[in-house]
């Protein structure tokens, strides 16, 4: 065998796989990463955005749940101890690299009179403690980590893995996309969001079980940070959860980053939305996404597709991203250049497209969207405002579920999984620890 463990993807998931097995004394490690490097990695490319050393968590915003019930589905593989263990050693890495010492969410009397507001406007919130990195500090927070995995990992980026090679039911290396094969006698696949497609056509080609995962679709919320002042100086993010009064589908906010800003993502040539904030720079608006779970059965499956065709809808509509004042969506009307610049919240992304929303999302979505937003206004006032702007589209596309052993082990032997890649994970706190957990499971076997 050329290497011990092949690792396919630098995210999170892959580095905290690859730092684990270095510090357990596992040697002849790869590290595939078909992005740039993180030094050669810029903030403008849609492409570095999510791909290169760092993965997608290179640019996030680097808030680090600390609580189980958030950001993946690992509690489904561990027992509430050990995946709290797990978490809390994901955690302990990051601020061993620089991370900062507070964490907002800490239990207190401001948390349950919250809840208590929340519960009178049938919302439920999910507590949730957070480390907020930063998006300045993520970069240097994961240049700490590639010094200190320097010397004990192999690393090639730019080099795209192709295929999943296996022999009777065992795998035995991979295929570079320049036909080069190298063999190991471990894989550790952990593609990311970016490399989903990729890792369902191999787990077809391997014949590995999946699952679909619901999509979730929506859009980015923009208003100014006073709305949210109390909510956000008080614990960060609030992870609120709705059933539509009309549809009864399951709404939530997601990734709330006080006065940050709102981004473009391009995947697969389809631009979408989402959003960040700076730990030290700030802008006057605070930003985060309300999204709808949509789940099929038959004979449809395929919540993937259902989520990039109303992704394209919007591009195909706005030329990209477009935005709307909620008063105009109410109202009937377009947003246009001049109802932007009248408006009362000031875009943090002006490039996106004035445009009409409701031509975008299916009816059932648009109003569990829009009951959502009169259920928070009542939490905090003025969410609900004509000057609040909706971005569209905001789109979860979790990858297909790859059924897993609770170490992460495919049905493939010597074939892990890990990260938002296996679609098990879906933050920066669970893909690491799923990286930490496989990563002992392999040394485990290598040196028992
Ligand atoms: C703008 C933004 C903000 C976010 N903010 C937060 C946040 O604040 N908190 C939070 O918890 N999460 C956040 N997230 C999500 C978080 O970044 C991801 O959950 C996390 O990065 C997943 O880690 P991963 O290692 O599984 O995948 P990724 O980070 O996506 O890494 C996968 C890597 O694999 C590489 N790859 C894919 N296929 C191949 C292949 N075939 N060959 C070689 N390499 C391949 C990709 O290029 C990529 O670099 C954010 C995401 C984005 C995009």
């Amino acid at each position: 065998m050329d290497y011990e463990v092949i690792i396919v993807g630098a995210g999170p998931a892959g580095l905290f796989t690859a730092l684990t097995l270095a510090d357990l004394g596992i040697d002849r490690l790869l590290l595939l990463e078909q992005g740039k490097d993180l030094e050669q990695r810029r903030r403008r490319s849609p492409k570095d955005m999510l791909c290169g050393w760092g993965g997608a968590g290179a640019y996030s915003d680097g808030k680090l749940t600390l609580s189980p019930e958030v950001g993946g589905n690992l509690g489904e593989f561990l027992d509430q101890d050990s995946l709290n263990h797990l978490l809390t050693k994901a955690d302990e890495i990051y601020v061993a690299h620089g991370a900062p010492g507070h964490v907002f969410g800490e239990a207190s009397p401001a948390l349950e009179n919250l809840a208590d507001r929340a519960r009178l406007s049938d919302l439920e919130l999910v507590p949730a403690r957070i480390r907020h990195i930063g998006t300045e500090n993520c970069r240097k927070v994961l240049g700490r980590l590639r010094a200190s995995m320097a010397g004990r990992i192999e690393t090639c980026t730019g080099c795209p893995v192709k295929r999943l090679l296996a022999e009777d039911g065992q795998i035995k290396g991979i295929k570079l996309a320049d036909g080069q094969v190298i063999t190991s006698r471990f894989v550790v696949a952990a593609p990311g969001r970016s490399g989903a497609s990729w890792m369902k056509t191999e787990a077809k080609a391997l014949k590995l079980k999946t699952r679909a995962n619901p999509v979730d679709i929506g859009i980015r919320v923009e208003l100014p940070g006073t709305v949210l002042k109390e909510i956000t100086d008080k614990i960060y993010e609030s992870k609120l959860i709705y059933y539509s009064k009309t549809f009864d589908d399951k709404v939530r906010t997601f990734c709330m980053n006080p006065y940050g800003e709102v981004v473009t993502e391009k995947s697969d040539g389809i631009i979408t939305v989402n959003g960040h904030s700076y730990a030290e720079k700030k802008s006057e608006n605070t930003n985060f996404a309300i999204l709808v779970s949509s789940a099929f059965t038959e004979p449809f499956d395929d919540p993937i597709a259902y989520g990039l065709y109303i992704a394209k809808l919007a591009n195909l509509l706005g030329g990209g991203a477009i935005v709307q004042r909620l008063g105009d969506l109410l109202a009937g009307r377009r947003s246009t250049k001049a109802r932007i610049d009248r408006c009362l919240t000031r875009p943090t992304l002006p490039q996106a497209t004035p445009g009409d929303l409701s031509y975008v999302f299916p009816y059932r979505c648009l109003l569990s969207i829009i009951e959502m937003l009169q259920a928070l206004d009542k939490v905090a006032p003025g969410v609900y405002s004509r000057h609040t702007l909706l971005y569209g589209v905001e789109v979860k596309l979790y990858s297909n579920r790859i059924d897993l052993s609770p170490e992460m082990e495919t049905q493939v032997r010597n074939l892990f999984t890990i990260g938002d890649g296996a679609g098990i994970t879906r933050g920066l706190l669970q893909a690491s620890a799923s990286g930490i957990l496989a990563g002992r499971a392999i040394a485990k076997r290598i040196k028992p």
